[in-house]
Formats: C-alpha cells, structure tokens, sequence
C-alpha cells in the first residue's frame, strides 16, 4: 500500500496554488464585492491547462488523472470558491457530457475549444419543479423534421450565460419516460437566458435561469442513444460529486489557514489568543478532520482513476466535507472575532461561499440517500 502522491501531483499542486495565491488572492475580494465574473482568471487558467484537466490532450485538455483533477479544485478553492466552482462546473459538468456521451463527431465539433478554456459550457438539469428529484424535467423535446424543438426552463445553472459560453447540455423529456441530453448552443433562436442571479456566496461565479421556447436544434444534438439522459446524468453527477466535496476540503483547508495564522497574531489577555487551549483545540480538530476528508476525496478519485466504482466513496466524501466545511468555516470565524464578521476579512467570504457546498450536486439529505442505496437500503 502506498498513500504517496507522486511528484507530479506534489509539482501540480505547487503550481496551482502558486496561481491561487498571487493571481486570485488579490482580486478575489474586488471579484465578490462587485458580482464580477473572472474572465481574465478563466484565461490565465486556460494557459495553464487547468480547464479541462482529465479530457486527453487529442481533444485539447490536459490528460491528468482525476486525482490531479482534485487537488486542484481544493487549491483554488482554498482562496476562492468563485474561481474554483467556475473551473469546476465548467469541466465536470459542461464539457464531460460531451465528451463522455458525444459521438466522435459531436466531440470533434464541441470539446476541443472547451477543453482548452476557450468558451465554457453548462449543464443544466435542475428546473424550478426539478431539484433534488432531478428525474421529475418538465422541459420537453421533440423530434420534428429532422430538428429537436425543445420547450421549458432550467433553474441555477452555473456558466450558461458568459460572454464565451458555447453551449448548455439540457436534459429533456423525449418521449414517455425517456430523458435524454441535448446540446443547445448559445444564441440559438428560443433560447433565453436571463440575468445573473444575485446569491448569498460564489458571487463572482455565474449562476442563470434558462428558459426555452420552440427552441430548434438538428437532431444530430443529442447525445448517445435516446432515453440515455437519466443513467448519463446520474453518472455526470457521480463524477461531479468529486468536484464539490475536492471544494469542501480546499474551503475547510483555507478558513483553517485564516485562522491558524490570524490566532497567532491577535493578542488578548496579553497573549497570542493561539495560546489559550480552547483555540489550540478547535484547530486541532479542524486539522484532523481536514486529513479524514482529504483522504476520501482522494480515495474516490484514486478509485475512479483505476475505473473501479466510485459513486458509494463520492457520494461519502462530498456529504463528509460538506459538513466539515461548514464546521471549519463556522469555527474560524469565531476565532476571528468581531473581525470574521467584517467584509475586509477573508473568512466572511468563506463563510458565505462555504453553505452551497452542502446543497449543490445533491444536498446532505440527498448525499445520505445515495449512500444509503449503495448500503442496500
Ligand atoms: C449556486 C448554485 C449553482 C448551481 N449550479 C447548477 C448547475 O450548474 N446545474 C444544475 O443542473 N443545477 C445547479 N444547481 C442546482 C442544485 O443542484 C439544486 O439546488 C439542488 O440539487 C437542490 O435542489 P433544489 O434547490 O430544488 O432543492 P429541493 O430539491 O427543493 O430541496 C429542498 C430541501 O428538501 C430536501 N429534500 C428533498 N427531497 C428530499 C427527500 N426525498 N428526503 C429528504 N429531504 C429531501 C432537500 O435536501 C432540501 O433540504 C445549482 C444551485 C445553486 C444554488
């Protein structure tokens, strides 16, 4: 056994929080403050490959395991979710639908141009009647003259509506009970995207309600097999679980950082308050369920990497760090005092950033009852 990541891991994660710290650190809190997407970041992380990590290099990304994949989220998410959810989504759940369902074909067309960062792509499977049941889509599609007329919405769908997004992968009803995926490009006549709505944290993350109205796409948009869509989302949803809870630990990881390093610089009583016990505790909890967490999100990528299943450890892992994100950022805050509470103080935004991590890609409710399943109940 040999719980060693290789230097190639060890050099990628140097890199990318090499990036993190001295390109997004410093704007993170203007970004947030301002609602404002980060396209000169999207950019900077396209030249470094990190927009479409696991996608082989013959159609433009990186080739990297899934564990690289991992710890590059927690990188960046350990200074800015924003930045982390928008490289994320953009991967697991924009481009991996294409290129894990597409023909070769539709993968030519669509997945080399978002693999190298170029545009970016959404999924959208949630509908305002369509949430955690995400089988229960309303919106529908039908086959009419050699086109795909599709008619509904979609709710919170993360990167459908920057200025460099190419396209949307929907699911839709395409028959009686059968869902499939469908790729709608932006621009497309019907297609309408509304402003960005306005949240509690990822401000700088975009986040849209679509809506579609005989909107016409050629047949050839679908994705695999028709009525695959549900089995295939259920995958993408497994794979993405990886990105949330890799996002929970970067986040449980940073609001440590903030507060081990603002403990050992606030005095009161005539001390460093990091020498008062019940803060060295609070830290050492944090820090031990820091190294349980990352050991199951590694142990889910690790897994997926073998192409062994995974969805049991995911679904773990990301209920897991969820939870511990929302116990660490809570924590840190307190030891930050009147300050956490402050705008000007990094852990705010945590703070804020860290509740959809419980909520996203399946709620903590949900999470258990996927886990549950795979118990056999
Ligand atoms: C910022 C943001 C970005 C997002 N990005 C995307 C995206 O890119 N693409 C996309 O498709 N979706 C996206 N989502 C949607 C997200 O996945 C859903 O919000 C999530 O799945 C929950 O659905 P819901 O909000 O409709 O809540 P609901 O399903 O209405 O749940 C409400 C509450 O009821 C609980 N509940 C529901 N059913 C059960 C049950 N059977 N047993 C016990 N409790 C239950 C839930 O756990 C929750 O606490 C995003 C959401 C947000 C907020």
């Amino acid at each position: 056994m040999n719980l060693d990541l290789t230097d190639e891991h060890e050099l990628l994660r140097r890199t990318v929080r090499d990036f993190a710290v001295e390109r997004v650190g410093p704007v993170a809190e203007a970004l947030d403050r301002e609602h404002r997407f980060p396209y000169e970041l999207v950019k900077e992380m396209a030249e470094l490959g990190l927009m479409g990590m696991t996608i082989p290099e013959e159609y433009g990304g990186a080739g990297t395991d899934t564990v690289s994949y991992a710890i590059a989220v927690e990188e960046l998410t350990r200074v800015d979710s924003s930045v982390a959810i928008t490289m994320a989504a953009h991967h697991s759940l924009g481009t991996l639908p294409i290129y894990l369902f597409g023909s070769d074909e539709q993968k030519r067309e669509w997945v080399p141009e978002l693999a190298s960062g170029e545009k970016l792509a959404a999924f959208g499977l949630t509908e305002p009647e369509a949430g955690s049941d995400a089988g229960a889509s309303r919106t529908r599609a039908e086959l009419e003259d050699g086109e795909w007329v599709v008619n509904g919405s979609k709710m919170f769908i993360t990167n459908a509506g920057t200025d460099i997004t190419a396209c949307v992968t929907i699911t839709a009803v395409t028959g009686e009970d059968e869902i499939s995926n469908i790729v709608v490009p932006n621009g497309t006549d019907g297609y309408e995207i509304a402003p960005p709505m306005q949240k509690l944290g990822w401000r700088a993350s975009d986040t849209r309600e679509l809506s579609f109205r005989d909107v016409r796409v050629p047949e050839g948009n679908l994705l695999g097999p028709p009525g695959k869509g549900f089995q295939q989302f259920l995958e993408i949803l497994d794979g993405g679980r990886i990105s949330v809870a890799a996002m929970g630990l970067g986040l449980a990881q940073g609001a440590y950082d903030l507060a081990s390093e603002y403990a050992r610089e606030r005095k009161q009583f005539g001390k460093p308050i990091a020498s008062f016990q019940a803060i060295q505790f609070q830290l050492a909890d944090m820090a031990t369920e820091i190294e349980a967490g990352r050991n199951m999100v590694y142990k889910a990528a690790w897994l997926k990497d073998q192409n062994r299943p995974f969805g049991r450890e995911a679904a773990m892992a990301k209920l897991y760090t969820g939870e511990l994100s929302h116990r660490a950022a809570n924590a840190a805050l307190q030891i930050h005092g009147g300050y956490g509470f402050m705008d000007e103080y990094a852990i705010s935004r945590l703070y804020r950033d860290q509740k959809i991590l419980e909520i996203g890609e399946g709620t903590n409710e949900v999470q258990r009852m996927v886990i549950a399943k795979h118990l056999g109940f």
